[in-house]
């Protein structure tokens, strides 16, 4: 059992349960504060703002998903500009837990393989959807994703050579 006891806290704009748009199956999805994206046609540029939302401790973020009993989501704003309360809560998830991890970011999948904190919370989800949206790339026939550059990236695989996306 991982230490559940902790004062991180992560800047939290909202928690939908249930949700069935942020990846594969019914998920909670915890949407953060804070973006230096700043893609042009962003669907929430209100999630820019990184003293935004309001700050709650990990463990009661971890409390939420159990009770939840869904597979979970980090999205916002972009989990990655700030990933060290998720390391934290995503090491609760996988080691107390079956729950599965997405996570979406505007950062490349091999940007953040050569960020050693971002690193560490890419090495503990299971999916990222990586990269900007890019307006001219917009597809509304795309799951799981706005714009053709961005990728529904396994983890797993794709941390032992090739980058591997997921047919959905
Ligand atoms: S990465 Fe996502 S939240 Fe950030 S600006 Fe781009 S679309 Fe918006």
């Amino acid at each position: 059992m991982t230490e559940l006891s902790t004062n991180n806290t992560i800047r939290i704009l909202d928690i939908k349960y249930g949700t069935s748009v942020d990846g594969i199956g019914l998920r909670t999805s915890l949407y953060c504060a804070g973006c230096q994206n700043h893609c042009l046609g962003c669907h929430n540029p209100q999630s820019w703002d990184e003293k935004g939302g309001e700050p709650i401790r990990v463990e009661d973020l971890f409390k939420d998903i159990v009770d939840a009993d869904m597979n979970v989501t980090f999205t916002g704003g972009d989990p990655m500009l700030h990933p060290e309360g998720f390391i934290e809560l995503a090491l609760m998830i996988k080691n107390n837990t079956d729950k599965n991890i997405w996570c979406y970011t505007g950062y490349n999948f091999e940007d953040l393989l050569q960020h050693p904190v971002r690193r560490k919370l890419v090495e503990l989800c299971d999916v990222i959807v990586d990269g900007r949206f890019v307006e001219s790339e917009r597809d509304l026939s795309l799951h799981f994703r706005g714009s053709r550059n961005q990728r529904v990236i396994d983890v797993p695989k794709s941390l032992q050579g090739e980058i591997c996306c997921l047919e959905c």
